[in-house]
């Protein structure tokens, strides 16, 4: 970083939270895609933008105790990071991981912060969960959790003040459980969570929508940067979660070939085409592992090293799993196999050196905090329909979700030549939703 003003700020992060890595890395990303546009702009040192950016408005913590199937008291740590409201309530998942801890909370929180603001709808940023570990726990296990979890939440949240949703671990059988508890303890029915059931209050299209939107962004990119499309491209997608399977099943229906996906065990590679929809059945109706696949599909490869799945060949790469998943040397196979494109689903998914080299080599890379916003945009508009108790058809809800995928791409797009390289999206995309939150922020006062 040149930019002295940036550089103090980073100095005192590193010093006050050196242990918090994920939380410092997107730090730094950040000031690299703002450094230039601060040059031309002093108000905002002079108010302490980013000073005031940088620290979450308020983190809680909380205990989290409950009671196995075998009557042991268990205790987890329960988080909520309320990074930035300047130009809405907050807004964020919860995750359910054991790797939950606070630079984690805080990296999700901060990148959501300008995911929201990139969605064009007004949402600020905040992220929560625990190193709860829903894996291999009965429902009623689960259920005991979530109620405690909401049992501390509920004080901190409300569809005014704090929207959660859903994340890694939590899925809709999570949200049902955590909205249950929030309605006995308040006698309350309003949208203060999103990616709720059907029946009580969810939109259609929410949980096909990161996965969904991730397609129509990438599409996006190849129209504009390739004159190409999804058309006979091999693809590889990572994880085989939600926003996994949603990917996969749209960039078929797109006409591409999903070559190989993954979870924490291992990668299948199938060069011809993987049937994703018996991937669905495995991990969505199962619960099983990737490697099952191989039950029905014998010759497809299996290698139980996750990370080493960018070391296939593609045209385009999604990874869809978790933060740090592809490293400078998955980056390097991905450009020496003729990959075109990574456009990113997971939160962080590449490190730091990884997306230098794309930028290098003049890809087109798609950053996390624009090309996976599709799914807390579909929870703005859940949130839109529990305020005007209607709801929308499914054609209707993609319909908005395309426009608002189109106008992210070309929002990034448009602050990217405006910084002088229309291929640096990490710039465009910073930029672009940097100056909605600084300019609400200098508005509204210290
Ligand atoms: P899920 O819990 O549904 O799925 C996560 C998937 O990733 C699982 O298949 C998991 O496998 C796999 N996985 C975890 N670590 C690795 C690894 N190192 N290599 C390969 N696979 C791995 O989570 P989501 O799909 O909801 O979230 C995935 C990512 O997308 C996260 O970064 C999340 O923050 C981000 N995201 C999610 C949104 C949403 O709407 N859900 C919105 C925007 C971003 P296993 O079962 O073995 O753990």
């Amino acid at each position: 970083m040149n930019n002295q003003y940036l550089n103090k700020i980073y100095q005192e992060l590193e010093l006050k939270n050196g242990h918090e890595v994920e939380f410092l890395q997107a730090v730094k990303e950040f000031f690299y895609g703002i450094e230039k546009y601060l040059l031309k702009n002093n108000e905002i040192e002079k108010q302490g933008i980013i000073e005031r950016l940088v620290a979450p408005n308020r983190i809680i913590t909380f205990q989290v105790p409950w009671v196995d199937d075998f009557g042991k008291v268990c205790v987890n740590t329960g988080y909520r990071v309320q990074f930035n409201n300047a130009i809405g309530p907050y807004k964020g998942g919860l995750r359910f991981h054991p790797s939950v801890n606070q630079s984690i909370m805080k990296f999700l929180g901060f990148e959501q912060t300008f995911k929201n603001s990139l969605t064009g709808l007004a949402l600020g940023g905040a992220k929560g969960g625990s190193d709860f570990d829903p894996k291999n726990k009965s429902d009623q296990e689960i259920y005991r959790f979530c109620q405690s979890f909401m049992m501390e939440l509920y004080r901190h949240i409300g569809h005014n003040v704090d929207i959660p949703a859903g994340d890694i671990g939590v899925t809709a059988k999570e949200i049902g459980y955590l909205y249950g508890t929030y309605k006995k303890i308040t006698n309350e029915v309003t949208g203060v969570l999103t990616g709720k059931g059907l029946s009580y209050g969810g939109s259609l299209v929410r949980k096909e929508a990161t996965g969904y939107g991730l397609c129509y962004f990438t599409l996006e990119g190849l129209k504009y940067y390739f004159n190409e499309d999804f058309n006979g491209k091999k693809v590889i997608v990572s994880g085989s979660g939600n926003v996994a399977i949603y990917t996969a099943l749209k960039v078929v229906e797109l006409g591409g070939i999903v070559v190989a996906m993954s979870d924490s065990n291992g990668y299948i590679y199938e060069p011809k085409g993987l049937d994703i929809n018996h991937i669905v059945e495995i991990k969505e109706n199962n619960k099983g592992r990737i490697k099952e696949y191989l039950n029905k599909y014998p010759k497809t490869i299996f290698n139980d090293s996750c990370f080493d799945i960018w070391q296939n060949p593609c045209d385009i790469a999604l990874p869809c799993a978790t933060q740090n998943e592809l490293d400078l040397k998955s980056a390097q196979a991905l450009i020496k196999n003729g990959c075109i494109a990574v456009c990113e689903g997971a939160n962080m998914p590449s490190t730091i050196e990884a997306v230098n080299y794309f930028l290098e080599n003049k890809i087109f890379y798609g950053p996390a905090k624009a090309a996976n916003a599709g799914g807390v945009a579909t929870s703005g508009i859940e949130m839109m329909q529990n305020s005007m108790r209607q709801s929308f058809s499914f054609d209707q809800v993609d319909n908005m979700l395309k426009d608002i995928m189109k106008e992210i791409f070309n929002n990034s797009l448009n602050a990217a030549k405006e910084m002088g390289n229309e291929l640096d999206l990490v710039v465009g995309a910073n930029v672009a939703a940097f100056k909605k939150i600084s300019e609400a922020m200098l508005a509204q006062g210290v």
